[in-house]
């Protein structure tokens, strides 16, 4: 087993240090002066080398071509790796033809790896079902010989409303097969936001369950659509010719006669014989919805032969993947970009074994996903600070009863992962000694962009640091012009990737104004980031929530990470609201973590001097909130749009993609108080 050992520049290690002791050690990691080098057996085994930055430096789009014509299977080879004569749309591999599903499933049979376990199925209920690549591949058959028997044609659209189960990649793998473009709803929304997805695309096909399971109790997903497909909108009808209903949780449903079948009743008597053909390397692949965390959702499109390239490379070379012994996991819903591009595609067109979990963390018990990684004998994991943060706040001695050394490479994606949850990451689930990747990216990058590399890059608590080979990003000014290392800006893409998104769907032009038109020539992500004196790249959050106090910018991320290194704490927002004599106030709400009690004023005043010593008097907040819960996303991320206007006063505003909605009630009922 691999392990890492701290780099030369290094402060004393917290580890086994109880929090409250950690004071010191986590300032230090604050001041950006730790690193983790990779060890050397951990290196000598890697998979991906330097040598990759310096190819893909030379010539990026060769470098890219050598991945696409590695990585994949082409039906017909491409005569041209990139064709950019038309900014900001761009053609990656063109004249191409690939089966995103041929190049995941048959292609390993093909190659004898028939019996490799593709996907160990853990049911919230505790029921498992375990897949081989041979019959993974006989189940996408079945439902690309079901889909297309029900009507759906190359270019059609297929709404998708499962919960995480097998048949949710089955599905998708079967669309891509066929050339249907799949657009997946995620199993939390609502019939209306079901609804207005289905029209955007105007899809032929819903694929729903009758239910699934939430915290042991049974949770409804049919009744959704049936509402969604009876919904009267503006009058008109709506395109949905078929829904296929998988039986999950048994529970009765409406029936449809002339629109509903059981997935059993059709994909499971349908024929295990079906050819794959080759679908332009630009062929639509799916549309997917953006989380919502800042506005309404942007429907992104994303094409074939690119997006399948670089999220196996980037698969491969970030998680160090061995597929013939690692066990990966990844924990993100395929309702989002990181269930499409990490769960669905690349692991299987690498030829991984991965664990699928249905259910919450919670359910039965707070260590549900530590027993799942000791009994699958998980390797990789792949997951996003808010879960790491709830984690931390249920305590060490829950992952500490498990046997977690398996873990040889942990993932963070999402938002920023604090110094403070990077090291309890690494210490108490990486028994001090597994390398974390923090992977910046977006559902409209479609596979990550920035990260470290485990066997090459020495990691550093809080940072995601570099850009991938093939990836050119920047950090800019207002003017565009590149920052200086020490200094912060606008993230910004400078050159096409392949992954990149195509379009929003149906609306060019909404994708030149969103993306393209703050800096020429550059693509323009939102987010606000610097460049540390290293050249190593911090996420600051989103631009729009970068706060002015008295002329001094201050970001979100730094003071949320200054609070939630405090012993105390284990969540913090923070957000700006209007002041009329520093122009803005930063206003902070916490979460405090299980054993630390609410002393009222005292805890306040304690975290203010706290947040004043890490980063200075300026960034004090001017208000500190102790709450019970934090607006979040259904994808995990804080809402800070909705606490900008708890603390401005206002009604907060649209909270449809919430995944709790009686959070903001709760926060209203503790300021109360
Ligand atoms: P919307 O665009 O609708 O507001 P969203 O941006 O939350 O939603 P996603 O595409 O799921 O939707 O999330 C991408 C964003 O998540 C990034 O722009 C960034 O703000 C944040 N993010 C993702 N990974 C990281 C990371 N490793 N570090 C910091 N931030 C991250
Ligand atoms: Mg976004």
């Amino acid at each position: 087993m691999s392990q890492d050992t701290p780099g030369s520049t290094t402060t004393a290690p917290a580890t086994g240090v109880p929090s409250d002791q950690q004071g010191d050690a986590i300032s230090n990691l604050l001041h950006e002066n730790r690193t983790f080098a990779p060890s050397p057996e951990f290196a000598a085994d890697a998979v991906v080398t330097a040598a990759d930055y310096a190819e893909a430096d030379a010539d990026r789009p060769a470098f890219w071509a050598r991945q696409a014509r590695e990585l994949l299977t082409w039906s017909k080879d491409f005569d041209q790796a990139l064709d950019w004569s038309n900014p900001p749309f761009a053609k990656w591999f063109v004249g191409g033809e690939v089966n995103a599903a041929y190049n995941a499933l048959d292609r390993h049979v093909e190659n004898g790896l028939g019996d490799r376990v593709a996907i160990y199925f853990e049911g919230e209920p505790g029921d498992t079902r375990t897949y081989t690549y041979a019959q993974l591949t006989d189940e996408v058959k079945k439902a690309a010989n079901a889909f297309e028997s029900l009507g759906v044609e190359k270019g059609d659209r297929v709404a998708v409303y499962l919960p995480m189960i097998p048949e949710a990649v089955i599905t998708l793998l079967a669309c891509a097969r066929i050339g249907a473009v799949h657009s997946v709803v995620f199993g939390g929304f609502s019939a209306e936001a079901l609804r207005s997805r289905i029209d955007d695309a105007e899809a032929k096909l819903v694929v729903t369950a009758d239910g699934t399971y939430r915290r042991g109790k049974p949770s409804p997903l049919k009744t959704a659509v049936d509402d969604a497909l009876s919904h009267e909108g503006d009058g008109s009808g709506h395109t949905v010719q078929n829904v296929v209903v998988v039986k999950r949780n048994g529970q009765d449903v409406d029936w449809h006669e002339d629109r509903d079948h059981w997935w059993d009743d059709t994909v499971g008597t349908a024929s295990t014989e079906h050819t794959p053909v080759g679908h332009d390397s630009e062929h639509p692949l799916f549309i997917l919805y953006t989380s919502g965390t800042t506005g309404k959702p942007k429907g992104i499109l994303h094409t074939t032969g690119g997006y399948l390239t670089q999220g196996a490379y980037t698969h491969k070379a970030v998680f160090d993947l061995h597929p013939e012994t690692d066990v990966y996991w990844c924990t993100a819903d395929v309702g989002w970009v990181t269930g499409h591009s990490y769960v669905a595609y690349a692991p299987l067109i690498n030829g991984a074994t991965q664990v699928m979990y249905e259910g919450t963390p919670d359910s039965p018990h707070q260590g549900r996903w530590w027993e799942i990684i000791q009994k699958y004998k998980v390797s990789i994991l792949y997951t996003a600070p808010t879960a790491i943060r709830t984690f931390m706040k249920w305590g060490r001695d829950i992952p500490d009863k498990y046997d977690l050394t398996s873990l040889r490479v942990l993932g963070s994606v999402g938002e920023s992962i604090n110094p403070e949850a990077w090291m309890w990451y690494r210490d108490v689930i990486g028994a001090n000694k597994t390398p974390i990747v923090d992977t910046w990216w977006q559902t409209e990058t479609g596979a990550q962009m920035i990260a470290p590399l485990p066997g090459v890059t020495a990691t550093k608590p809080g940072s995601a640091q570099v850009p991938l080979p093939g990836i050119a990003v920047d950090v800019v000014d207002e003017l565009g012009e590149s920052v200086p290392n020490g200094h912060g800006g606008f993230l910004v893409i400078r050159e096409p990737w392949p992954a990149m998104l195509r379009g929003i769907w149906g609306d060019p032009e909404r994708f030149k104004d969103t993306y393209w038109s703050r800096f020429e020539d550059m693509y323009f992500a939102g987010d606000g980031a610097k460049k540390d004196e290293d050249g190593d790249i911090w996420l600051l959050g989103r631009v729009d929530d970068v706060m002015n106090v008295s002329g001094h910018r201050l970001s979100t991320t730094e003071i949320e990470s200054a609070l939630v290194s405090h012993p105390a704490v284990a969540e913090a927002a923070v957000v700006g609201a209007a002041d009329e004599t520093t122009g803005q106030a930063v206003v902070a709400f916490v979460i405090l973590r299980g054993d630390a009690v609410d002393s009222g004023d005292a805890i306040v005043q304690e975290l203010r001097n706290h947040v004043g010593k890490e980063i200075g008097p300026i960034a004090k907040p001017k208000t500190i909130l102790v709450v019970p819960e934090l607006p979040k996303t259904r994808s995990g991320k804080i809402m800070r749009r909705l606490l900008k206007d708890v603390a401005e006063g206002r009604d907060p505003g649209d909270a449809t993609t919430l995944a709790d909605n009686t959070v903001m009630q709760q926060i209203a009922a503790s300021l109360r108080k």
